[in-house]
């Protein structure tokens, strides 16, 4: 999913640069969180979805009302004894209401993505 400022009247993909683009209402999610419908191009390929930047700015408030802004974090792997630790920030551990002493499972997806349940 892209968001991104539509300049001109070009209907074309701007991703595969094959499908033309539709005009649709579509659900906007983040976080598994629906933010409502809004109006998009989509792809009629590659299916992916274009906001313009008022709708996107519109977005950005609504995540911000529901506390799902700056979620995405970067952080550096820790060393504590033959283990590697992942820091989690505050913001991540409150949406998914991590405590401290609570068993998360891990697993990686791929050798780029580790993931964990809670
Ligand atoms: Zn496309």
């Amino acid at each position: 999913m892209k968001r991104i400022t539509k300049e001109n009247n070009e209907m074309e993909c701007y991703t595969c640069e094959k499908g033309n683009l539709v005009k649709k209402k579509v659900e906007f999610k983040l976080y598994g969180e629906s933010f409502g419908h809004f109006d998009a191009e989509v792809c009629d390929k590659c299916g992916e979805q274009f906001f313009d930047e008022k709708t996107s700015d519109e977005m950005d408030e609504i995540a911000k009302k529901k506390g799902l802004w700056g979620l995405e974090s970067e952080t550096n792997i820790a060393k504590a004894g033959g283990s590697l630790v992942i820091r989690v920030n505050k913001n991540i551990a409150q949406f998914l209401r991590l405590k401290k002493g609570e068993k998360v499972r891990l697993h990686p997806e791929d050798r780029n993505k580790l993931i964990v349940e809670v």
